[in-house]
């Protein structure tokens, strides 16, 4: 029985983890060539990228953004979703799918979601759904598509569009077709930590011309297709992508496909090794998620068996040298800027939407969602390109952990002693 790192042992895995991002040559190349053409403003590159992506997720058109929250901003308004309107979200994703509802004036109503996928569920979208409703919003969370076929029922019975926030779904399939191409429109990222990144970046993807033109005219000024210059057909804004951007992204969707297939292959280990280890639990794969991609790899744990809370497991995990983390902290509507506050007065450069209006989370409970905050362990998408023999580890260090575990139990005792 070898000591836990924690306690003073010797660590599981002493070497460090893939870097990100990664590039080479190729990006070297694509940016130098950029910046001596001169063109670095919304041309060339801009469009071949999107052609190029929009092709990837079997989408007719693709409209970049500098990120994946204007990207949201942008759709939802060339949606038509504005004040007195609600849009139904999932209350487990990352802040910006719910705080864009807001920034286009209308209210996020949260949905549960399911523990098997951590995606928007269903049943509870159904129960969310009022006359106000304009949009249900699935997220294809980790990369695990979303359940679009019951979704898209659902959207049918209510004439309601359905947005794919596919900020963790770069490649991604459902029976063979790209998300960002199953519901009205769809929404990537390239931020930092996203699986294809130029620093920052997003892209809306949709099948309807019309709504593409819209989404153009409100990311370039209000400009009007084929109109001129200095034409503006509507109140827009300014979030282009530059050519510094487009040529980086160029060059990182040639990574997208070999990446995907070494998470896939790390992700399988993972769930085989998982699976075998009391209290812990992998999540499902749904055989419609016909290409899967990773930005997470997500497993249940179960303090109940373990005696310890996910936090120590996590710690002790960290320890061993595993880069692991617990995630968000709470549902999106138990953020502050969701709550009412305690004194309006704090800070008043900070106004918090709940304060005098009809976004009042206060009563909002989403059970599953909570549970997911409490006990799920997120491994990143750069974790997951390490060679079998460290994915490997990652098992190594957890048995370890579990069968020194009365240590961690004793050291709680003491600590709180
Ligand atoms: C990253 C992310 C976004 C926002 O993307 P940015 O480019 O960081 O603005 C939106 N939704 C989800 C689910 C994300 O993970």
């Amino acid at each position: 029985m070898s000591k836990l790192a924690i306690l003073g042992g010797a660590k599981t895995c002493n070497s460090a983890w893939p870097a990100w991002p990664v590039w080479d040559d190729n990006e070297r190349g694509a940016l130098l060539g950029v910046l001596e053409s001169g063109q670095w403003w919304y041309g060339e590159k801009v469009g071949q990228f999107e052609r190029e992506f929009a092709e990837l997720q079997s989408c007719r058109f693709a409209v970049s953004t500098n990120s994946g929250t204007t990207a949201l901003e942008i759709a939802y308004r060339a949606m038509g979703v504005g004040p007195g309107d609600e849009v139904v979200v999932p209350a487990y994703t990352f802040i910006a799918t719910a705080t864009s509802v807001v920034f286009a004036g209308a209210k996020p109503v949260f949905a549960d979601i399911r523990a098997d996928d951590l995606c928007i569920d269903p049943a509870d979208v159904a129960r969310k759904i009022t006359p106000r409703t304009k949009a249900i919003v699935p997220v294809h969370f980790a990369g695990h598509v979303a359940a679009m076929d019951h979704l898209q029922e659902i959207a049918d019975k209510h004439r309601l569009p359905l947005l794919e926030d596919a900020c963790h779904s770069w490649g991604g399939q459902w029976n063979g077709q790209g998300t960002g191409s199953l519901g009205r429109c769809g929404v990537f990222s390239f931020q930092a930590s996203k699986n294809i990144s130029s620093g920052e970046g997003g892209i809306i993807t949709t099948n309807d011309e019309r709504l593409a033109d819209c989404c153009r005219s409100l990311t370039n000024c209000g400009r009007i297709k084929g109109g001129m210059w200095y034409e503006h057909g509507q109140v827009g804004t300014n979030v282009r992508l530059t050519e510094f951007q487009a040529a980086i992204l160029l060059a990182q969707l040639k990574r997208i496909e070999p990446h995907r297939a070494r998470r896939a292959a790390a992700a399988a280990t993972l769930d085989e090794e998982l699976a075998q280890i009391p209290g812990l639990r992998p999540l499902k794969n749904d055989p419609r998620n016909t290409r899967r991609t990773y930005h997470l790899y997500c497993f249940w744990f179960g303090p109940e068996v373990w005696e310890i809370s996910r936090d120590q497991f996590v710690d002790a995990l960290n320890a061993e040298g595993i880069p692991a983390s617990c995630g968000y902290l709470s549902p999106v509507y138990a953020n502050v800027c969701f709550q009412p506050g305690d004194n309006p007065a704090d800070n008043p450069t900070i106004r918090r939407p709940a304060e005098g209006s009809d976004l009042d989370f206060s009563r909002t409970s989403c059970p599953v969602a909570e549970e997911t905050c409490k006990n799920i362990v997120w491994l990143t998408q750069s974790t997951l390109l390490a060679d079998e023999d460290r994915i490997r580890m990652i098992a190594l260090a957890i048995r370890k952990i579990y069968r020194n575990r009365i240590d961690l139990q004793n050291k709680e005792l003491a600590d709180v002693r």
